[in-house]
């Protein structure tokens, strides 16, 4: 099977049918297409005013075709819905790879972080979103979508999580350029115990206040 060029996918005019080309375009740009996985682009409102970017698509994500459907999607949806926000209706969301990144069986991972040169090949596409949609306010959710979006050289999520982003990349420019925590930090911080779990868990749903916030104030 051809595969759809990238010309044609960035053609689209709407996110509906950018969504539906991507999906069944067997795009090949990177590596991730070697593995047998589904390509999963986005889910949420399509005419949303915030846009939320995170990694790369999980096991569960790849196997119902939506990102943040599995675990660190359940802790989102809860997190926001804390705040009175439904994810459904209120954001688009989206990942910076569209493809999941399954970690080989030895090292006891089921993913890896996708690497630079995927992140670049996919880049297109996400770039593509954000001029579909055009956003009021882009989320980086989590260390990738950071360096990956807002081009932050390694990004301390210590520093930079629950702030507005001053940042140079053109189609960003006239938007809101916000950075949380991922889910999956938060829920693997479990590992480390009980009170560093909470800690990072108060942390996310304090970066989803501020971002409520931001989202009333630009009385969206
Ligand atoms: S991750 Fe992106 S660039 Fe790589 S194969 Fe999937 S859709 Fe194409």
């Amino acid at each position: 099977v051809g595969s759809i060029s990238l010309e044609s996918i960035l053609a689209t005019t709407d996110l509906s049918t950018f969504k539906s080309t991507l999906e069944s375009s067997n795009c090949k740009r990177c590596s991730l297409c070697e593995q047998d996985v589904r390509i999963v682009v986005s889910r949420g409102a399509l005419d949303a005013q915030v846009m939320l970017v995170g990694e790369a698509p999980g096991a569960v994500e790849d196997q119902c075709g939506q990102p943040f459907s599995g675990p660190a999607g359940e802790l989102l949806d809860k997190a926001f819905a804390a705040d009175n926000i439904n994810t459904k209706l209120e954001l688009y969301i989206t990942n910076v790879c569209k493809c999941r990144p399954i970690a080989p069986e030895f090292s006891g991972k089921q993913n890896y972080t996708p690497r630079a040169e995927q992140r670049r090949q996919c880049l297109p596409y996400l770039l593509h979103e954000i001029a579909l949609l055009n956003p009021s306010i882009v989320v980086a959710c989590g260390a990738v979508a950071a360096e990956a979006l807002f081009q932050i050289k390694q990004p301390k999520m210590s520093q930079i999580a629950g702030r507005i982003i001053d940042i140079s990349v053109p189609v960003l420019q006239d938007k809101i350029c916000y950075v949380m925590y991922h889910p999956a930090y938060v829920l693997h911080q479990k590992r480390a115990g009980q009170e560093v779990y909470t800690k990072a868990r108060k942390a996310l749903w304090e970066q989803i206040l501020t971002l409520k916030e931001l989202m009333y104030g630009r009385a969206i």
